[in-house]
């Protein structure tokens, strides 16, 4: 199939986009990657009438530390958020995450921004900003806005933004002292979306795990912080986290997969991820490589 008829526009300033957003309203929508709209537009399943170019702004790429926290540009490419110095560093489980994103061709011109704007549920960087307490940077007609994770994706491709808003930016804190983490996914071929993945942060404090996030993906209509499972993980009780998972994934059945098949294969990941963030602090976690 071919797309609908469209205008494109490449505005060469952020205030330009976001004039252009606001003069056009919902014909109008901002162009990253390309990854997944231009998919849509070519399956008709989205038809704006302007596309607004977001790759000529400036200063919309790039990662940078301040402040206790690794800022990261919307328009920063997948494979380079992932393989950013800072980001190896300072964030080893976005690093870890990357190569589960698609393949290398989309994670050349897929961007961060338009990953969390579209909150896909079955993706990798939602869950990562969840896990790792990340904030939402946007700017709109009534200038910034600062949005928590948790409060940012609201459902099946719906996020907090509001009309006319641009994502410009994902700020993570900077883990402190103890820091551990942990990143499993499980998909049908590498470079599938996700049947069920889980990214997690936590820290080890004398010989236990306190602050543990549980972000799953792939097993609701958006990423999940599983709680109830965390405090049973710090507990040191990975069967009764186990068991608690059934409580807060909602995963349904759709043609390829049962929901008691994503839930079961929930509970394999959370064993790995847990027993890799409890047991080896030499490496402070580490990828389940499945
Ligand atoms: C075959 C295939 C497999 C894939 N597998 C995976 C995978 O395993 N994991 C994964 O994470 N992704 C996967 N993707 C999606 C890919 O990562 C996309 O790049 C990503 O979802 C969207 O990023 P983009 O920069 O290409 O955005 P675009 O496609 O340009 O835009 C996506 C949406 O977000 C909006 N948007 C974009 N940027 C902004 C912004 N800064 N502010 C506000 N709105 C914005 C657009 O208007 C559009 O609605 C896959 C894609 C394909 C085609």
């Amino acid at each position: 199939m071919k797309a609908p008829d469209f205008a494109y526009v490449r505005p060469a300033s952020l205030d330009a986009a976001l004039a252009l957003l606001a003069e056009h309203g919902e014909d109008a929508a901002p162009l990253a990657g390309g990854q997944s709209l231009v998919t849509a537009l070519n399956m008709r399943l989205a038809s704006p009438r302007l596309l607004v170019d977001l790759n000529a702004i400036p200063d919309l790429a790039g990662v940078s530390e301040w402040d206790g926290a690794v800022r990261i540009g919307a328009m920063t490419r997948h494979r380079d958020v992932g393989t950013a110095s800072i980001v190896r560093e300072r964030l080893p489980l976005l690093a870890a995450a990357l190569p589960h994103i698609a393949h290398p061709a989309i994670r050349n011109r897929g961007t961060i921004g338009g990953s969390v704007a579209l909150a896909d549920p079955a993706t990798e960087w939602p869950a990562c900003c969840l896990a790792a307490g990340a904030t939402i940077v946007v700017r709109g007609p009534r200038g910034e806005r600062r949005i928590a994770a948790e409060d940012f994706f609201l459902g099946l491709y719906a996020t907090a933004l509001e009309a006319g808003e641009i994502v410009t930016a994902v700020e993570f804190p900077v883990p402190g002292p103890g820091a551990v983490w942990g990143f499993g996914e499980l998909s049908r071929r590498h470079g599938d979306y996700a049947l069920v993945g889980l990214a997690a942060t936590g820290r080890q404090t004398g010989g236990s795990l306190t602050d543990l996030r549980l972000a799953f993906f792939g097993v609701a209509d958006r990423p999940v912080l599983a709680r109830a499972a965390a405090a049973a993980v710090e507990a040191g009780d990975v069967a009764g986290a186990q068991a608690a998972l059934a409580g807060e994934l909602a995963p349904t059945d759709d043609p390829a997969t049962r929901a008691a098949t994503r839930l079961h294969l929930a509970r394999v990941l959370l064993g790995r991820v847990a027993g890799r963030m409890c047991g080896d602090t030499e490496t402070k976690g580490g990828p389940d490589g499945v």
